[in-house]
């Protein structure tokens, strides 16, 4: 999701509480949501379809349906990558996928990593302040609710702009990015046209590491979108109005 730094002042109390309990959140996200699911995901052939709570875990889920169960949980083995943090694991890959596109002569820049809970916490009301509430919904996760405090997602950007929009698309470093992540064990977290399951919006610079073997299950299973894959049924927007 977006990220845009804001100023550097302390998280402010309000808007830590915005989070509902997780337990409640994860029981109706797998009860409403896995009828519509399955109706549209038929030939699904879902390797290990558990559902992995834990955040450390290379399968572990998070959206608006899911969130932290610690909210302010933060991985123990984060590692400096291009002026962010990222667990150490997806630090390595993505360091020989960024020079496997140098080879193919295409530039990956890293726009986001890591973001603690205080720093999306800053983003989100960022996001809020220019927007409002509901926009900055489908813009940027609320604290507690977004992948990139598992450590394993990268905004990416490239040295032809659109940073942080669609049309990032169709810069070399997307098309690259879409035909090569999953070799390396990163998936595409919000494709197109894919809202109602994953809560946003087309994200083609957003990628989630998974490892390279979930990778290739999930790029062979068919599934358009990792709640699919992981079978939880959809998450298209937060269970709780604020
Ligand atoms: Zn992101």
């Amino acid at each position: 999701s977006s990220w845009r730094p804001s100023s550097r002042a302390s998280p402010t109390a309000a808007a830590s509480s915005a989070a509902p309990s997780p337990v409640a959140s994860a029981t109706s996200a797998s009860g409403s949501a896995s009828a519509s699911a399955s109706a549209s995901s038929s030939p699904l052939a879902l390797a290990q379809p558990s559902v992995e709570s834990q955040p450390d875990s290379l399968r572990c889920l998070v959206n608006k349906m899911r969130p932290f169960a610690q909210q302010d949980w933060e991985p123990s083995d984060l590692v400096e990558f291009y002026g962010h943090q990222l667990r150490a694991e997806a630090a390595k890959a993505a360091d020989t996928m960024i020079d496997a596109a140098a080879t193919d002569g295409v530039t990956l820049l890293v726009s986001s990593a890591y973001r603690s809970y205080a720093v999306q916490q800053q983003t989100y009301q960022y996001w809020v302040s220019v927007n409002g509430q509901k926009v900055a919904d489908q813009l940027s996760a609320r604290p507690g609710y977004s992948e990139h405090q598992t450590g394993l997602a990268i905004d990416f950007a490239s040295p032809e702009g659109c940073r942080l929009e669609e049309c990032y698309r169709d810069t070399l470093a997307g098309q690259w990015l879409a035909k090569n992540a999953p070799r390396y064990g990163y998936i595409l977290r919000f494709p197109d046209g894919r809202q109602s399951v994953t809560g946003y919006r087309f994200e083609p610079w957003h990628y989630r590491y998974v490892g390279v073997q979930i990778a290739q299950e999930y790029v062979s299973s068919g599934a358009k979108t990792f709640e699919e894959f992981i079978g939880t049924g959809a998450a298209p927007d937060y269970a709780s109005a604020s």
